[in-house]
């Protein structure tokens, strides 16, 4: 039961596997698409716990497996500090050009050693193995890679796109609830922003979702995975369509910006919030009806993420630092405020320079 995405950028295309059992498999699926390739595993301690002896297993078994690297889980890792000693680590096992190294776990470890891969001898292949939901139909896919500075999140990286991602569905059985959460509201933006028959399968099928029911599962999956793979195979570089995929984004990084980047409020939280409040600026500015705004609502409440900018906990954001966090964003050019809206379910589209106080007047009455 696997599926198979192909992400269509010409000579640097590559497939995503996605369903149950693949982590076992990674020695020959790797060994297929990347040739005789020697492997450099990068993980964190929570996934390692669970994942990393099956993955070494599966690589060890025909000897092209030279090393593990263990990182300490949380944003915080996708920094300087760590990836300085991630190169020479990576360095010191004899790993070349040709090989690979293979990013196990969430977003972190995926955009961390991808990054890592991207400048080592100026390019090193690399291979994503994404373990949470967020990972899996979002970050392994698409090429962007990075770390963190004081300045920001995501501000210092490169475009380096994978060889091979492997999305084993069965992983997900060790993520926490409140992750598979929050990566779900990843999932249903794809819905949100292009696939409206897909938000309408989701209102239906959530619960066998996330009972990690293998068919439902797989599917919500890949259909993410496709919808993502289009998007980027159009636009790998972000000229144009795929800024769509920041749907709910500029209001959900202020609210996370908000919080510290923190436990308080995770990314899938955050944007579930911002998709929201999309849809019901949207409304606002007549482009769609309030009943589109109230049924995206309805869903992310059914599923349990939050909706408003009051269910964040603790201190209430002020409009003014939410201004200034949106005005940082580093979509915004020219000083001026690009949202992605929409015109209904699954018509999303990109609205550049929305005046400053029609945002301000609006996020006035949300708060
Ligand atoms: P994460 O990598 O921190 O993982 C979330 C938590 O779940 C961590 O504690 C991790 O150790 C744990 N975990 C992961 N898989 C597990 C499993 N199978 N079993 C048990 N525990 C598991 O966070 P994330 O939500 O996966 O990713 C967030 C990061 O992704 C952010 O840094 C964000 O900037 C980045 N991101 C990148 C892109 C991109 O296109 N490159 C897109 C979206 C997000
Ligand atoms: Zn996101």
């Amino acid at each position: 039961d696997v599926r198979t995405v192909n992400v269509p950028l010409g000579s640097r295309a590559y497939d995503v596997l996605i369903g149950p059992g693949l982590v076992a498999r990674a020695g020959a699926l790797i060994g297929e698409r990347l040739g005789p390739a020697r492997c450099a595993i990068v993980t964190d301690r929570n996934v390692a716990s669970f994942h990393l002896a099956a993955l070494e297993a599966a690589l060890g078994a025909d000897g092209r497996l030279v090393g593990s690297i263990v990182l300490p889980p949380g944003e915080s890792t996708k920094s300087f500090r760590e990836l300085e000693p991630l190169c020479e680590r990576l360095l010191d096992t004899g790993l070349e050009r040709g090989d690979l190294v293979v990013a196990l776990g969430g977003g972190v470890i995926g955009d961390l050693a991808g990054f890592a891969a991207a400048i080592l001898r100026r390019g090193v292949r690399f291979v994503q193995i994404p373990t949470s939901l967020l990972a899996q139909v979002d970050s392994s896919v698409g090429g962007k890679t990075g770390i963190d500075t004081p300045q920001g999140k995501n501000l210092i990286g490169a475009f380096h796109q994978p060889g091979l991602v492997l999305a084993d569905t069965d992983v997900l059985g060790t993520l926490p609830e409140r992750e598979l959460r929050a990566g779900y509201a990843e999932v249903a933006k794809y819905g949100l922003l292009g696939d409206a028959p897909f938000f309408a399968w989701l209102e239906k099928n959530h619960p066998s979702v996330f009972a990690l029911d293998p068919g439902p599962l797989t599917h919500a999956v890949e259909t993410s995975v496709k919808a993502k793979a289009g998007i980027v195979g159009r636009d790998e570089t972000e000229q144009g369509e795929r800024a769509l995929l920041n749907l709910g984004h500029t209001f959900g990084h202020a609210f996370e910006a908000w919080c510290g980047y923190s436990d308080r409020l995770l990314h899938g939280e955050a944007i579930s919030i911002g998709m929201c409040i999309a849809f019901r600026f949207s409304a606002a500015q007549g482009f769609c009806d309030a009943a589109a705004a109230d049924r995206v609502a309805a869903h992310f409440t059914a599923v349990g993420l939050p909706t408003r900018i009051g269910d964040i906990p603790g201190d209430k954001p002020d409009i003014e630092a939410m201004m200034k966090l949106m005005a940082q964003d580093k979509k915004v050019r020219h000083g001026k405020l690009t949202f992605i809206l929409a015109r209904g379910v699954g018509e999303a589209f990109i609205a550049r320079d929305v005046p400053p106080d029609t945002v301000r007047g609006f996020l006035a009455g949300e708060i």
